[in-house]
């Protein structure tokens, strides 16, 4: 799993500590949530729980079976619903399965008596969670279309959590804006509803939306809110969370202080509490990683023994072989190589027992590291040619999706040459250079689980690339339709100081047009669209691909009186004629929404984005082939239903809006 927070285990503090202050401090800890227990009823515990969170799902789980009023089946069917729907969430967030079936049991019981029209949706929720935790994959598809036709719940508790399913299904299926429209309404209905440590929740799952798009600085800014909030209302896990979010992050960004110190305090903020202990693991599997990288040996060597002992408690056998590996690494690097490869060989043969070719190409590849900076280069070269070989397994479609992956997540922060020089063309040059390029391609690959492994992927990458000059020519289009890319729509933003009206535009049905005609024909269609935005647009207006099939229109000096025709000349444009593929003509028509920033004092270009989108969002649950356009903001009117729910700011009197139709 690429969420760095959802992977892998557990425990301990730093070394230094002893262990005697660490179960000190846990059996206090339980000692006085069971005194809190003691005294509580179930409506007092839910409610502290909406403020203030938890510092585990676990604990969360253990202080609602001990309210004194629990409820029994002859309970009023709501309290019961409530009871066990949070449960099975709690369930969910800790990844506990025995725990999940309960909930699950327990609600099919409230649904099947027929006395409780919300156990319904609830049920399916709740189904698709623990389809989904036994990698169900076809049972949760089914289930994710049924719980996506539902129409929007009034309950916002409900309709947040099913939202953020929706996000995440989008996420697995690539369909990366969708999953951030979802992700951000989540978010905002989370916040509508009042309830914050929901709202930290939807944050943190809002970071693993902006992760594998590449939007690193997005998820960052996220991340941080997320931590934010949670600080603010003592929401300890989705603080500790949010840490191991801003580590991965961080880490990739290269800012190797604020990643350490994300870590460090990940360990503080989960130090003696029960049910944290998959955190714990990450962090200390990381701070070796990080320690290695200093060549700090012992600290290494005691954070992959905190990590193995937490994998062990945890039974994560895949966890185990990473922290083994990188004890063997560690102790190598120190200059026991023997006794160091011993231990990677055993990790090495632990993880092709239990996990994917993936991990098993990261631990071979560090193993060419060790040996390699143990001189040893005819073992490294063995290694390397496993490497090669396994790398080569891996079939080219899966391998051309994840360069391509890179390419979309590198071209904003990394250089799109980088990645070219290693393309597979590149791989059928000189014998040697090949199979180093391979090694590059399948490093590349690993999907950097953990961070150290992304670290070492980026090392590599930076040794085999030494033409560094080619690096300092960024690509601002998009290669696909010739628009401007997102980091240059950033760029211009920054330029700007006066006004400027933005459009966000999405194909209408685009889903099905790749789906009827094929995905070629789909991608002929977003280039005759780029070209007919670009016919509509002046000189110093820039159009972006925003994502997929979504772009935005930036136009310097442009009012919403301007941004109302535009729009409307854009929506006619796009739809007066067809597009002509392969003779076959594919009627286009789109919905967009339409802001001119700011529309208000201080606002930030990406909230001005924000309403578009959810303008963009009201025109498409408006029938589509329209464009809603945001004509003014009340002075004094309230900005955050502005922000979150422009209809109802709009039926309040705090916006005007506009709607202008495409072509019938
Ligand atoms: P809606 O009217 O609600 O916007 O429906 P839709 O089908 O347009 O929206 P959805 O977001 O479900 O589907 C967008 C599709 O765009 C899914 C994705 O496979 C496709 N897509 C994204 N990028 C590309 C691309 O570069 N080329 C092609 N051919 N398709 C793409
Ligand atoms: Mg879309
Ligand atoms: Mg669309």
């Amino acid at each position: 799993m690429a969420d760095p927070s959802t992977s892998s285990t557990a425990a301990l503090p730093r070394r230094h500590r002893r262990p005697t202050v660490r179960t000190l401090a846990a059996a206090l800890l339980l000692c006085a949530s069971g005194l809190a227990a003691a005294a509580e009823t179930l409506a007092l515990a839910l409610d502290d729980l909406d403020r203030h969170g938890y510092a585990s799902p676990r604990l969360a789980i253990e202080r609602l079976q001990a309210v004194t009023d629990r409820p029994d089946v002859n309970a009023p069917v709501e309290q019961q619903l409530r009871y066990h729907a949070t449960l099975a969430q709690l369930a969910v967030h800790g990844r506990h399965k025995a725990q999940l079936d309960t909930a699950l049991a327990a609600l099919q019981r409230l649904a099947d008596g027929g006395r409780c029209a919300p156990c319904g949706p609830r049920l399916l929720a709740v189904r698709i969670a623990h389809a989904d935790m036994h990698d169900q994959d076809e049972l949760v598809k089914g289930l994710m279309d049924q719980l996506a036709a539902l129409p929007p719940s009034s309950d916002l508790r409900f309709e947040a959590e099913r939202l953020d399913m929706l996000s995440g299904a989008r996420v697995r299926h690539e369909q990366y804006d969708a999953a951030l429209s979802l992700g951000l309404r989540a978010v905002e209905t989370a916040e509508r509803a009042g309830l914050p440590a929901l709202e930290a929740r939807m944050l943190h799952a809002l970071v693993r939306v902006h992760l594998p798009r590449g939007d690193l600085a997005s998820a960052l800014r996220v991340a941080d809110e997320c931590y934010a909030l949670a600080e603010r209302i003592g929401f300890r896990y989705a603080m500790a969370q949010a840490r191991i979010n801003q580590n991965y992050l961080y880490g990739t960004l290269e800012q190797e202080k604020k990643s350490h110190e994300a870590l460090l305090d990940v360990l503080r903020i989960t130090q003696g509490v029960p049910g944290t202990e998959d955190l714990q693991q990450l962090a200390q599997g990381n701070l070796s990683a990080y320690h290695i990288h200093r060549g700090e040996y012992p600290q290494a060597i005691a954070a992959t023994q905190a990590a193995e002992q937490l994998a062990r408690q945890t039974g994560d056998e895949l966890g185990l072989a990473f922290a083994i590996s990188n004890r063997g690494s560690a102790l190598a690097r120190s200059g026991r190589v023997d006794e160091g490869m011993a231990l990677m060989r055993s990790a090495m043969t632990k993880a092709e027992q239990v996990g994917g070719r993936r991990e098993v190409l990261d631990l071979l590849a560090e193993q060419v590291n060790v040996l390699e900076h143990a001189g040893r280069d005819r073992e490294a070269l063995a290694v390397l040619r496993r490497v090669v070989k396994l790398s080569g397994d891996i079939t080219s479609a899966e391998r051309e999706k994840a360069v391509l992956a890179l390419q979309e997540q590198f071209s904003t922060e990394r250089k799109t040459r980088e990645i070219e020089r290693l393309s597979l063309a590149h791989a059928r040059a000189e014998a040697e250079q090949r199979q180093w390029i391979a090694v590059a391609v399948a490093l590349l690959l690993s999907t950097a689980l953990l961070v150290q492994w992304l670290r070492m992927t980026r090392r590599r990458n930076q040794a085999l690339v030494v033409d560094n000059a080619a690096l300092t020519s960024q690509s601002i289009h998009d290669p696909l339709t010739g628009a401007f890319n997102r980091r240059h729509f950033e760029q211009f933003m920054k330029r700007q100081d006066a006004g400027i009206g933005l459009v966000l535009l999405d194909i209408d049905h685009f889903k099905q047009i790749n789906d009827t005609h094929g995905h070629l024909a789909g991608d002929e269609v977003l280039k005759a669209v780029a070209e007919r935005l670009r016919g509509v647009v002046r000189e110093q207006d820039a159009v972006v691909r925003w994502g997929g099939e979504e772009f935005v229109l930036a136009l310097p000096g442009t009012s919403a009186e301007g941004l109302a025709v535009v729009a409307a000349k854009a929506l006619s444009e796009l739809g007066h004629a067809p597009v002509v593929c392969n003779g076959v003509a594919i009627p286009v028509r789109a919905s967009a929404g339409a802001i001119a920033w700011p529309a208000w004092p201080a606002q930030d270009w990406a909230e001005a984005l924000r309403v578009a989108d959810a303008l963009l969002y009201m025109s498409k649950t408006g029938g589509r082939n329209r464009a809603t356009c945001c004509m003014g903001v009340r002075p004094g009117a309230d900005v955050g239903r502005v922000n979150g729910d422009p209809a109802s700011a709009a039926a309040a009197g705090d916006i005007e809006l506009r709607v202008v139709s495409g072509p019938a």
